[in-house]
């Protein structure tokens, strides 16, 4: 007999991969939380049915939503990352040895049980002491907060369910406050392929560009997300994302599987659909 997960993308598309083994499966009290493990993908997180994280293609997603960031300002030290309970965006930011602190922000700690558990391949330095961990709604968390971090990474799941209120224009104006005014923040911006995540995509793009100043959109290549087509967003007081400190992120020597400068500045031409 063979198993499938299969996702449901749209009313007209599915998505399959072949299953070797369910590891995982239980109701969190905010969502459902399944890992399998898989043929082509490795093991893989879904959170109500819808894919989070595989071990195969992990990397393009934690690459684009860390190190574009992280290469437009050298002087980022105080980061707020918000969602992310896979760990995979902690683990690219702990690679960085001059960033001095993470708050992560996590509404439900069973993704992050799971993830340990699971996918210690993103999940391993959740724990580290650079890492302060919350496991709070991240709209309430950042309420309070002003003028504090360099970077805010929002690593969260879709705008329905728990995540709902990180697309909203309430929780973008708290962000703008709590960054300094260097500050960056970067979001999963949903795809721009598929009508109703494109519509997603166009009203969170509205909602940033009537706060911050500078408001972008970058692109990535995921192989397992609903078109495979998927969108970051990048907005900031003032620091464009493409700037002179990018060409120099090499001297970092990190060694990244996907990003690289001459990508960060392609990233940002966008497709005329898209635009
Ligand atoms: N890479 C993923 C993607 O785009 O599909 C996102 C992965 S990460 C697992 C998303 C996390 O955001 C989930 O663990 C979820 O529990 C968390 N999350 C959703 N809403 C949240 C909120 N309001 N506050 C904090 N975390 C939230």
């Amino acid at each position: 007999m063979e198993l499938w997960y299969t996702e449901q993308q749209t009313e007209h598309v599915r998505f399959s991969i072949k299953i070797k083994q369910h590891l995982f499966s239980s109701h969190s009290g905010f969502q459902q939380v399944d890992v399998f493990d898989s043929v082509e993908f490795g093991k893989f997180l879904t959170l109500d049915g819808l894919m989070m994280v595989t071990e195969k293609d992990e990397f393009i997603y934690h690459d684009m939503i860390v190190h574009v960031p992280m290469a437009t300002n050298p002087n980022i030290k105080k980061v707020l990352v918000i969602g992310a309970g896979d760990g995979g965006t902690v683990r690219e930011l702990l690679r960085y040895p001059h960033l001095e602190t993470i708050d992560m922000v996590e509404i439900d700690k069973m993704v992050v049980d799971v993830s340990v558990e699971f996918l210690p391949q993103t999940a391993s330095q959740l724990y580290d002491e650079k890492v302060n961990l919350y496991f709070e709604d991240g709209l309430k968390f950042v309420r309070s907060k002003v003028n504090e971090y360099d970077l805010i990474i929002v690593d969260s799941t879709d705008p329905f369910g728990p995540g709902e209120g990180l697309f909203t224009k309430e929780f973008y104006s708290n962000c703008y406050r709590a960054l300094k005014a260097e500050g960056i923040l970067v979001n999963q911006h949903e795809s721009p392929y598929y009508p109703a995540f494109e519509r997603n995509m166009r009203r969170a793009h509205q909602r940033i560009s009537e706060i911050f100043e500078v408001a972008q959109v970058y692109q990535a290549h995921i192989p397992t997300y609903p078109s495979g087509h998927w969108l970051f967003g990048y907005a900031s007081k003032g620091i464009l994302p493409i700037n002179k400190h990018v060409n120099s992120w090499h001297e970092y020597g990190l060694k990244t599987k996907y990003y690289n400068p001459a990508l960060h500045v392609g990233c940002f031409a966008l497709p005329s659909y898209v635009i």
